[in-house]
């Protein structure tokens, strides 16, 4: 028998979704130039000459998708690219454009320029995508008035305006929306270097004392997500203070992230009951990724989004065909070997 732990997904200190914890220091973290913006060198090469070349023409930038997986600096790189345009930033989020009305009222209000940031885009209901249509390619809105036959649609031209769309999955977007970007860019999970970076960044704004090594140790267990770093490191703050005189020290950082549950590569709780559900349940697979989800209680999307792209990049999980597979670096980071026959298989997560 297999016994999962239920876990509050919003409890995982290694989260990469924004959390109300984050907003103390979410904005006063946020590099506003693409100089302070740290890592993602090809997809910063691009913009920067985007960005001079439409400045050069006096036109706004072209439409900008940017995915990825949560807590890379998407919704940050859309705030860099208005302040380096030199314009305004409107933020919202696909969900909450429910009605024609709401993305019409949004796109009437823009001014000249302006960048309008649309996070999770791909939930964009397909009504309201044939509305943001002739907005991206002609700059106008078509309203229809009144219903049936005496229906006409009247054209109302809108201001030019750069769409930068954000996403965690580009398979997602209807191909006629992905096709009106002219710009698409995929960031990736950062390197411990420059995790590393971001952390002294961070701890330089907040005046948190960090030594280079403390910094490595979070950046190793921050799951390439700058989001994560940042969050790591105010909790590791809290051990330093009470433990020691404030500074962050490898030692300290290890054994504050040991108490939070993250191990030594990153994985929390949720990576490893996935794995070892894989593992232990289905000898390793290949399984289904909405029969391993249903098996620990959680959301395939949750597994999809947060656990696979770093347990791939870890090298700890395969993608094939048939299903998820576990690798050999997964049996041996967990303590399993494979095919254990002597194994009860029971197992407590
Ligand atoms: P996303 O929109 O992809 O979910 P965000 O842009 O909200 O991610 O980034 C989360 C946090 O991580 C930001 O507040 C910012 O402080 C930090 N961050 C992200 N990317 C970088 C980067 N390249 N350099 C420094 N800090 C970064």
């Amino acid at each position: 028998m297999i016994e999962t732990g239920d876990m509050e997904f919003e409890s995982r200190a290694v989260a990469p979704e924004y959390t109300e914890a984050d907003n103390e220091t979410e904005f006063t973290l946020r590099p506003q130039t693409l100089q302070e913006y740290i890592g993602q060198d090809k997809v910063k090469e691009n913009l920067a000459i985007y960005i001079e070349a439409a400045k050069r023409r006096g036109e706004p930038l072209d439409h900008v998708l940017l995915y990825g997986p949560p807590g890379l600096g998407k919704t940050t790189l859309a705030g860099i690219i208005a302040h380096e345009m030199g314009a305004n930033l409107r933020i919202t989020t696909g969900p909450a454009i429910e009605k024609p009305g709401d993305l019409a009222a949004l796109l009437t209000n823009l001014s000249a320029n302006d960048v309008l940031f649309i996070d999770e885009i791909h939930r964009l209901s397909r009504a309201i995508e044939e509305i943001l249509y002739p907005a991206l390619e002609d700059n106008a809105l078509d309203i229809v008035i009144g219903k049936g036959p005496s229906a006409r649609s009247i054209r109302v031209d809108l201001e030019k305006f750069t769409l930068v769309g954000a996403t965690t999955r580009a398979g997602q977007l209807t191909s006629p929306l992905r096709d009106r970007f002219g710009i698409v860019q995929r960031l990736e999970l950062y390197t411990h270097e420059q995790l590393s970076d971001i952390i002294r960044r961070s701890s330089n704004i907040l005046g948190i004392p960090c030594t280079a090594d403390g910094a490595l140790e979070i950046a190793k267990r921050s799951r390439g997500t700058p989001r994560i770093a940042n969050r790591l490191l105010k909790r590791v703050r809290d051990f330093a203070e009470v433990m020691g005189n404030g500074e962050i020290t490898a030692d300290i950082a290890s054994i504050a992230l040991n108490r939070l549950e993250i191990d030594s590569l990153g994985l929390d709780s949720l990576d490893k009951r996935m794995l070892t559900m894989l593992i232990k349940g289905y000898n390793g697979g290949p399984a289904g990724l909405e029969t391993l989800a249903s098996a620990i209680g959680e959301e395939a999307v949750t597994l999809e989004d947060v656990c696979e792209p770093f347990l791939m990049q870890l090298g700890f999980l395969a993608r094939t065909p048939r299903g998820r597979v576990a690798t050999n670096l997964a049996y041996a980071h967990l303590g399993f070997t494979k095919n254990d026959d002597e194994d009860d298989g029971q197992l407590t997560l």
